[in-house]
């Protein structure tokens, strides 16, 4: 049987660092690390990860501080308030909600976030740090990945990794990861030729298609990690909605280790959203 690489487990365990750093930072005199929390319009699926989000600050000990905005807000407004959070000293991480309303270009709002309060690591300098390697901050989820990859393997340096996808938010940055730690990655997308045969040959599997199933048992050699990132909800038979990754996981017995959906990456995201804003609050101190 594989390994089920249990992400709740590893998430409390984030989490708890970052309220032990959060409480070292306070019992020093500093101020709780402030997080301010931009949400355009009400998206229920974002009111959902917004409400999680500020629910797992409250518990760490970081202070979040909500902007809830309605659908129709001007986008001048919108990069107006994250100039005022810029310049707020209380305020070290700044996470703005995607998606964002149509008229609203997310490019030029992100961008505009101070790079040292981009907790989600979206940022044009934050993407180019990560790219050559010299330490900004790192997307949540991705980072999450590398952690629950982090309890299952010790060196990565040779091993060939094959991502599935090729997003800003999760398929690249992560094969930047791996980059780092001496992997061979291949990064692959709906246009990649015979998927199947290219995930064969990887010691480890990142699927991150928002495709449900879509790594059947025969893409998996036996032996590789799997982790899978996808997150799509489907209706059942019942009626009754549930969530499905990416993966095939009762067909990956003669995996190493799995990751489930739901209880893997999802919880490591918030986790390290919050050790980002507890990184980013400790660097301003340092500045
Ligand atoms: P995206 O739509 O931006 O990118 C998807 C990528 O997958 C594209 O590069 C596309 O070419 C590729 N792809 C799609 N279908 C494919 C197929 N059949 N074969 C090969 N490649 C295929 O998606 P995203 O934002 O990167 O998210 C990917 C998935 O991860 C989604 O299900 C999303 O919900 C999930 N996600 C989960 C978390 C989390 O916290 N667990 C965070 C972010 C994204």
């Amino acid at each position: 049987m594989a390994q089920i690489i249990d992400g709740k487990a590893l998430a409390a365990q984030v989490l708890a660092r970052a309220a032990a750093d959060v409480a070292d930072i306070v019992a020093a005199g500093g101020d709780a690390p402030g997080l301010a929390v931009i949400l355009v319009g009400n998206d229920p699926a974002s009111e959902v990860y917004v409400g999680r989000k500020i629910a797992q600050c409250r518990k760490a000990g970081i202070r979040s501080i909500e902007h809830r905005l309605p659908a129709d807000t001007a986008q001048d407004v919108v990069l107006s308030l994250i100039e005022e959070l810029n310049a707020d000293p209380q305020v070290h991480g700044i996470l703005v909600q995607l998606p964002l309303p149509r008229h609203i270009d997310a490019s030029l709002v992100l961008d505009r976030i101070d790079p040292g309060k981009d907790v989600d690591g979206f940022h044009p300098v934050n993407v180019g740090r990560l790219s050559t390697g010299t330490g900004g901050l790192v997307p949540c989820t991705p980072l999450g990945v590398m952690l629950l990859l982090d309890s299952v393997i010790d060196d990565y340096r040779g091993l060939n990794v094959v991502v599935i996808g090729k997003s800003n938010i999760v398929g690249k940055p992560v094969s930047m990861l791996l980059l780092e730690r001496e992997a061979t990655v291949t990064v692959t997308h709906i246009e990649t030729k015979d998927l199947p045969d290219v995930a064969r040959k990887a010691d480890i599997i990142v699927a991150a298609a928002g495709a449900p199933h879509l790594v059947r048992g025969y893409w998996v050699k036996p032996g590789a990690v799997v982790i899978d990132v996808g997150i799509t909800r489907v209706v059942d038979h019942d009626g009754n909605t549930k969530i499905v990754g990416d993966c095939a996981t009762h067909e990956l017995d003669h995996a190493k280790a799995v990751t489930p959906v739901p209880g893997g990456v999802g919880p490591m995201t918030i986790a390290c959203l919050l050790s980002n804003t507890v990184l980013a609050a400790k660097r301003a101190t340092v500045a």
